[in-house]
């Protein structure tokens, strides 16, 4: 059983956090470091660590994230101008919490692929 991260505790509102959005499958919300001026978060609410940890199932859940970050995007008005989703895997991903998250970074011209 894969340990629970602090986005299980967002998912099920026991700490304080900006939800932007939330149903059955998937919960969204402002990152608390934003490294853009639009910076959201889109997590599936069942605990799935990693990326290499999806199963088939999951893709019901996983397609809600897209469809839920182009609703963010359109909302927060840099759908047009563009914007950047980045999921990160495993320690050479970057990755520090461990509940897949899809990044939506948006607000400003990013540049270059990679991040920092
Ligand atoms: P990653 O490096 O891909 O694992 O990204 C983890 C992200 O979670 C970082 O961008 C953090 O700023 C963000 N984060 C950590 N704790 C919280 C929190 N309590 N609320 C919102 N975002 C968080």
């Amino acid at each position: 059983m894969a340990e629970e991260t602090i986005y299980s505790k967002i998912i099920r509102g026991e700490i304080e956090s900006e939800i932007l959005y939330q149903d059955d499958l998937v919960t969204a919300f402002v990152d608390i470091n934003p490294r853009a001026p639009k910076h959201f978060l889109i997590i599936p609410n069942k605990l799935i660590p990693t990326i290499n940890d999806i199963e088939i199932e999951d893709e019901i859940a996983l397609g809600r994230m897209f469809t839920v970050a182009r609703k963010l995007a359109k909302e927060a008005g840099i759908d047009e101008d563009g914007y950047r989703l980045i999921v990160n895997c495993n320690a050479h991903g970057g990755q520090e919490i461990y509940h897949i998250h899809m990044h939506l970074v948006g607000g400003r011209p990013l540049g270059p692929m990679l991040l920092s």
